[in-house]
């Protein structure tokens, strides 16, 4: 996709040459198109060795079991918005633990999906009966009578699998860096 004009001051762009690439760059302000991306992510709840999961009530997947999850919003922190969107989809608080894998997918929108270990917390899964239908912790025996979705099948070996304990979140790192969510591997 050609980008004509700036998206943030509406001026014109060029094709410029951004640290030894060329680019489209705006003519008055300092945006430089590096591409089109989308993050993903998704929460990996665990409670007396049951894994949360809900039921897709829309496309895509209408009718799979997945983890709860989503995109990322543009201003909010990204252990916010898991927190969030579990919270929303089956009403159960959960607080980030780790960072547990990692999805690249590079093609037309470049989408990188992050999938993290959460800590229950507390409340009774509860589908919002909107994005989900029907949502609970379920043990591996139960899922495989379930329409599990492939990609959530894999997480699901992550999450009973060998648990990594890399990538941290740094709450007090050594050089304060404001807007930056950092994680130690
Ligand atoms: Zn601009």
């Amino acid at each position: 996709m050609e980008v004509n004009f700036c998206i943030t001051c509406g001026s014109k762009m060029e094709s410029r040459d951004v640290d030894g690439t060329v680019r489209k760059a705006c003519t008055s302000c300092s945006y430089v198109h590096w591409g089109n991306y989308s993050i993903g992510v998704g929460a990996l709840v665990m409670k007396e060795d049951k894994l949360l999961l809900v039921r897709r009530a829309q496309e895509p997947g209408k009718g799979y079991w997945t983890n709860p999850g989503g995109y990322i919003e543009q201003l909010e922190p990204i252990e916010e918005t898991i927190r969030r969107e579990v919270q929303e989809e089956c009403g159960v608080e959960a607080v980030v633990k780790s960072i547990v894998a990692l999805r690249d997918q590079p093609r037309g929108i470049h989408n990188i999906y992050i999938a993290f270990d959460m800590d229950y917390a507390s409340g009774e899964p509860t589908p919002d009966g909107v994005e989900v239908d029907a949502a609970g912790f379920f043990s591996l025996e139960e899922m495989e009578a379930m329409n599990v979705a492939g990609f959530t099948r894999w997480l699901v070996d992550v999450a009973y699998g060998a648990r990594s304990e890399g990538l941290l979140q740094d709450a007090n790192p050594v050089v304060p860096l404001n807007g930056y969510g950092l994680f130690r591997a």
